[in-house]
């Protein structure tokens, strides 16, 4: 799965689901497979109480959670640690390294920078 960083909470595709007045945040792609890897590498059961939290406010059914749990072997999740060649917005190579933006104002080094999971079927 490329892109997976949009689903990063700081990256401005992500949307938050309201409940109520209240903006919550909800378990997107990233969300469940980092959770996924998360109970593998404790070696933690996916247990109803689990299951409820990353399929109550969250894209995913109960099932689905359950699936890809049972059926996803390995998760690896890379994320791009260095500066992107060119500005995605203005497409300069023109930045302010101690700032960490483009000189055009926006930032090159964030937390929802690009994030690329892969997904093993199997195991
Ligand atoms: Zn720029």
């Amino acid at each position: 799965m490329e892109d997976i960083h949009t689903s990063h909470p700081e990256h401005g595709f992500y949307q938050h689901g309201r409940q109520g007045d209240r903006l919550q945040p909800y378990i997107s792609s990233l969300h469940l497979l980092l959770a996924v890897e998360h109970l593998r590498a404790i070696d933690a059961d996916l247990d109803d109480l689990t299951i409820n939290k990353l399929s109550g406010n969250s894209l995913f059914r109960a099932e689905e959670v359950r699936l890809i749990y049972e059926k996803a072997a390995e998760i690896q999740i890379f994320k791009r640690a260095t500066l992107p060649h060119r500005c995605h917005n203005c497409g300069s190579t023109d930045f302010h390294y101690a700032a960490l933006r483009c000189i055009c104002g926006v930032p090159i080094y964030e937390a929802a920078d690009s994030m690329t999971a892969i997904v093993r079927i199997g195991g």
